[in-house]
């Protein structure tokens, strides 16, 4: 399906009932590119909510309009009203359904017009209308040129650009991935002069650790890396008891996949995390895959593990216990010999 968004601006001259929603465990770009809309369908004149499948990570508790987002798991009722009422849904950051875990039945359900604005890979047909980039480096930057598309450049203000600059920040490691293209510097800067503080907020995302999560951190680095030098490559496998015994919530291990490539022979790194609910016997085991250069992981994770993304950042799933789990991945890496080792 090619990019159609023009008619959908055309028709949001008119003042609407409007629903965003974004995928489960939303990240910054997630809420940043949710929340950047809402404030900008808001100030058009439209009765606009955000609906999030599940919570958002207390780092991202300071972006403007947060607080007005309803969290589907615990407003189920009052969100299916909402969305039944809804004239547009919009679907930020996500490429199929299957993302927003139950909140994807009620938009299925609903006969509200579809709108899909998104960079990750092969995205499902569920839309009528689509603004739609894999080059892009986040949602957010697909909400900017969807505010200069609409020609409303001037009505981006200090809280539409601070959720706009969050979700680029997030989303390219602090502008620093190959995403990162001059078009997204000059965003940036023009973000900055509409009012985003830029050392505020890489302190509001980045200066927010409990206590538990640094120890844990140290932790994993100390006892839980393993480097197989033999492909350039480090994975950690995080237990059950090891969650519980460092009290981690939602997102305290999100970016320490990152943590082993910032050594210099490092290419691909791996994290492995039991996620298997209490007294369940079906094992949950999640895989992160983040690499360099041409190293593909979304294969790697597509071939072995039921996941995929992007080349240099994957996800993938596992219903074995976590050793298992490990011992599959090793033993995929000779497969991979002719990416992972040095030529
Ligand atoms: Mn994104």
């Amino acid at each position: 399906m090619e990019n159609n968004i023009q008619p959908l601006i055309d028709q949001l001259k008119n003042p609407s009932n409007v629903i965003i929603t974004t995928h489960a465990k939303p990240d910054g770009d997630a809420m940043g590119s949710s929340l950047a809309l809402y404030h900008f369908l808001k100030a058009q004149g439209h009765f606009v909510r955000v609906i999030i499948p599940d919570a958002y990570p207390g780092f991202l508790a300071w972006l403007p309009g947060i607080n007005n987002s309803i969290n589907f798991e615990l407003e189920e009722v009052k969100a299916k009203k909402l969305i039944s009422e809804a004239k547009v849904i919009f679907s930020l950051d996500y490429n199929a359904l299957s993302r927003v875990n139950k909140l994807g039945d009620a938009i299925t359900a609903s006969a509200a017009t579809k709108v899909l604005i998104d960079h990750h890979l092969k995205p499902d047909t569920f839309d009528d209308y689509r603004l739609w980039d894999s080059n892009a480096c986040s949602t957010c930057e697909l909400i900017y040129d969807y505010i200069l598309q609409a020609g409303s450049m001037d009505d981006i203000n200090k809280d539409i650009a601070d959720n706009i600059y969050t979700g680029i920040m997030t989303d390219t490691g602090s502008f620093r991935f190959p995403s990162t293209t001059s078009k997204v510097h000059r965003i940036i800067a023009n973000l900055i002069d509409k009012g985003s503080l830029v050392g505020q907020i890489h302190q509001n995302v980045y200066d927010s650790y409990t206590e538990n999560r640094l120890r844990f951190i140290g932790h994993i680095l100390k006892e839980k890396m393993t480097i197989v030098h033999e492909y350039n490559m480090a994975y950690i496998a995080i237990t059950s008891e090891e969650r519980k015994k460092y009290n981690l919530v939602g997102g305290d291990t999100e970016g320490l996949v990152n943590y082993p490539l910032s050594m210099k022979n490092i290419k691909m790194a791996v994290m492995i995390t039991d996620r298997t609910p209490d007294g369940a016997t079906e094992k949950t085991v999640r895989m992160s895959f983040r690499s360099q250069g041409d190293i593909a992981v979304n294969e790697m994770a597509s071939n072995h593990f039921s996941g995929g993304g992007h080349k240099n950042a994957a996800g993938g799933t596992s219903d074995r216990d976590i050793d298992t789990t490990v011992k599959e991945l090793l033993d995929i890496l000779p497969k991979y010999k002719s990416t992972l080792q040095d030529d």
